[in-house]
């Protein structure tokens, strides 16, 4: 039995790739392929199911049956990546919904925002840690094309301490421990129980919380939480399953602890000073800002969305956002593009770029931001990132050039993400 349904897929698969393969052919007026490159002029790609198959100067006859997309005098480049977004929620939702919303309902929501994510140019997203598993019906939704949305590299729940910014706080002891997602660790040994436990559900990614946060309820300020032990049974446990670690880290000194035990992205990273930026730079450690996650924190202060505890966390950060990325770049550090969508509204993540700007990166730094560089974290640098011959179909066009401006990548006109085009 077993025998004869390979015997099927085998089959399928090579009608797959000969009988019924789609092509499609692309014209565009100028085509960024890398960001570390200079543009192309007019230009037609070729793709193939979801492959780009070539590329080729000016603009060839396509072949009968190919479906043609006519982008004008648009340019054309890679696919988008941001590498902190969370799907799940919207912002401003109030943490007591936790005791309310089923995690069902959180694929609802992130059904919706997939879809919108992916109409804002981004093809590939990595999912910085959701409700249980959630992120992970979301990844098989959009792979198989049963939602529309990007390519997502899923964390899942995300390591923390016992009332740290990963735990459920704010409430009373009785209702943490109903909420409990199971992912709370204390001492190297069950925190390298947790990092096992998340591989087995299906992690793509580990996501750990290494300091405090900003928008959780715990109080005790935005410095380190694990300890060096901790952090570094996290980091070996993670890299011997083959899966890479993202933290969030706010405070210099769990940013450095972190960086230190080889964990390999600082997200927000907001207090990196020189010393700690050293040790990132030393261990290869990349930073990924999120600068808008602080627009929307902005846009929301004072109005009573968020609780008093909240608040001075909020005020303790304002003044020192986006002065490690200029750190950063000083000094070598590679910086990746995330944003935190969820904290602000989804959709809104390609306003990140003119931030990046604005503290220091040039639009080509930003752009490989979101493209090579971060296609490289993801170690899909052969998949994603560039436009060439093997990799994904995924492409965007906006209208100008956003090598001299990148809020043209605030409006993105056409997308295609694993070689299906987004309606
Ligand atoms: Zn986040």
């Amino acid at each position: 039995m077993r025998k004869l349904g390979m015997v099927a897929a085998a089959t399928l698969a090579l009608l797959g790739t000969t009988a019924y393969a789609k092509t499609t052919i692309v014209y565009a007026g100028r085509v960024i392929t890398d960001a570390g490159k200079p543009a192309q002029g007019p230009s037609t790609v070729t793709i193939t199911d979801d492959r780009i198959t070539s590329i080729v100067p000016g603009r060839t006859e396509a072949p009968a049956g190919a479906e043609i997309v006519d982008l004008g005098d648009k340019t054309l480049l890679p696919g988008l990546v941001d590498l902190h977004v969370h799907l799940t929620g919207d912002p401003g939702e109030d943490y007591r919904a936790a005791t309310v919303d089923p995690d069902e309902w959180g694929v609802v929501v992130g059904a919706k925002n997939a879809a919108i994510t992916l109409r804002a140019g981004f093809t590939t997203v990595r999912e910085a840690g959701s409700a249980q598993y959630t992120a992970y019906a979301l990844r098989r939704g959009t792979t198989n094309g049963f939602i529309e949305g990007p390519r997502i590299v899923a964390a899942g729940p995300a390591l923390s301490i016992i009332g740290g910014h990963g735990d459920v706080t704010g409430f009373r002891e009785d209702v943490h421990d109903v909420l409990d997602q199971g992912y709370t660790c204390t001492g190297a040994l069950e925190c390298a129980e947790k990092v096992r436990k998340a591989s087995r559900a299906g992690a793509d990614v580990i996501k750990i919380t290494a300091t405090g946060g900003v928008l959780s309820q715990q109080g005790r300020g935005l410095e380190g939480h694990f300890t060096s032990p901790e952090l570094q049974s996290i980091a070996d446990t993670a890299h011997s399953l083959g899966l890479k670690v993202m933290a969030h880290a706010h405070g210099a000194g769990g940013i450095t602890a972190s960086a230190a035990a080889g964990i390999d992205s600082i997200e927000h990273g907001t207090f990196a000073d020189d010393a700690t930026l050293k040790v990132m730079k030393a261990k290869g450690t990349y930073l990924v800002p999120t600068l808008m996650a602080f627009e929307g924190i902005r846009e929301r202060l004072g109005k009573g969305i968020y609780t008093p505890t909240v608040e001075n966390k909020v005020r303790m950060t304002l003044n020192d956002v986006g002065k490690a990325v200029t750190r950063a770049k000083a000094l070598g550090v590679p910086v990746a593009f995330g944003t935190d969508a969820g904290v602000f509204e989804h959709g809104r993540n390609g306003q990140e770029f003119a931030l990046l700007v604005k503290h220091g990166l040039t639009p080509r730094e930003a752009l490989a931001s979101a493209t090579t560089v971060a296609a490289k974290l993801l170690s899909l640098e052969n998949e994603i990132g560039r436009i060439a011959p093997g990799m994904s179909a995924d492409m965007i066009a906006v209208s100008g050039d956003p090598l001299t401006d990148v809020t043209v990548l605030e409006k993105v006109d056409w997308v295609m993400a694993r070689g299906r085009i987004a309606d």
